[in-house]
């Protein structure tokens, strides 16, 4: 039976699942898909429906989420049963974030629109510039007009439990939490934005940054968690959050027994935050009066939008299809099917 906290739940957290096809490099090397998304909230994980010699046995495995959305899904589609509820909610003086969880290459910038690294070049058709749009769609309605909002945002990301600004030339930022409890990242360069394109800009702007002398692009985003913000003013003062996180890959979890010391560092300090950041979201939909958020950078940045009473939350998690990959979309899953 459903209690009262189920109900709470329910409201506040949204746990979907985003498989994406089968890729050139997968299809050049036989990968096989291992994914079906037979109704709009369940995934399995089965063995290749081709006849292949396995190396070993594939255990049928099902699970169910709020939505599930297969490989001819469009970001467009998948913003809508996600991010896009979220929108309201910062307008009605709320606190939301959108997590895209998941392993590298499974489609999480993709999803998250920031992607400026290769031929990729198109972020206007992200999660971030949908929420963007429909943030100054939303100015447009009377009910909203009349309380003069003013939108800012922020893009900066937190690597090996360091911030770093990018709209400020990854300016290292400190942390502070005052006596209220109150996390502030000193510093964090709040653009203000009155259309769309100028949040295109920032975002284009974050993006090179956020890759600027690494010598490739996916081997640094997937260490580090890009955390795109949409804050409304109303007078100075903070009317509502959306924060949007490109997490960095949960493969990189397990790299705790690498020869090398810094790739082990960050692996503990991914493993320790995608932890903390399960908890965190746990407790918001029990409604708990503890959460645990000072467990990592990651959560602390994002304490006032674990807490509180309008606060809503929903993790978009990413899986690739094929067989090769199915240890680490097991784990994905696994994790998605345990945050709430
Ligand atoms: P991640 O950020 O999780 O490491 P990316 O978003 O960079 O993964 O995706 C890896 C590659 O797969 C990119 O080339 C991306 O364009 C492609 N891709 C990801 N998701 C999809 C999708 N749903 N449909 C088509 N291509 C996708
Ligand atoms: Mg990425």
């Amino acid at each position: 039976p459903l209690t009262s906290n189920d109900a709470i739940e329910e409201h506040r957290i949204c746990v979907c699942v985003r498989a994406r096809p089968l890729n050139k490099k997968e299809l050049s090397v036989k990968d096989l898909d291992v994914i079906t998304i037979p109704s709009k909230d369940v995934v399995m994980v089965h063995e290749p429906k081709q006849k292949v010699d396995l190396t070993r046995f594939l255990e049928n495995q099902t699970f169910r989420f709020d939505y599930a959305f297969d490989k001819s899904s469009t970001n467009e589609m998948v913003y809508r049963f996600t991010a896009q509820p979220l929108v309201e909610t910062i307008f009605e003086r709320g606190m939301a974030t959108c997590f895209a969880y998941g392993q590298t290459g499974s489609g999480k910038t993709h999803t998250m629109g920031g992607d400026f690294s290769g031929k990729n070049q198109d972020c206007s058709k992200g999660i971030y510039a949908l929420s963007a749009r429909d943030v100054f769609l939303m100015l447009k309605k009377p009910v909203y007009k009349k309380l003069d909002l003013q939108v800012f945002a922020t893009f900066f990301e937190i690597y090996s439990g360091k911030v770093f600004d990018l709209l400020n030339r990854k300016a290292k930022l400190r942390v502070l939490e005052d006596g209220k409890q109150q996390v502030q990242v000193v510093g964090l360069q709040e653009r203000e934005v009155k259309c769309t394109e100028e949040v295109l800009k920032l975002i284009e702007m974050g993006n090179s940054c956020r890759t600027s002398g690494q010598t490739s692009a996916n081997a640094h985003s997937s260490r580090s968690h890009a955390v795109f913000q949409i804050i409304l003013r109303r007078r100075g003062k903070m009317h509502g959050k959306f924060s949007l996180i490109d997490l960095a890959g949960n493969e990189r979890g397990a790299d705790t027994s690498s020869a090398d010391r810094q790739t082990r560092l960050e692996g503990a300090e991914i493993n320790k935050s995608l932890l903390a950041l399960k908890e965190c979201i746990r407790a918001l939909g029990r409604n708990k009066p503890h959460t645990p958020f000072r467990a990592s950078k990651l959560t602390q940045v994002l304490r006032d939008s674990f807490i509180g009473e309008n606060s809503r939350t929903c993790m978009i998690a990413t899986i690739s299809p094929g067989m090769a990959s199915c240890e680490n979309t097991l784990n994905t899953l696994r994790y998605a099917n345990r945050v709430k």
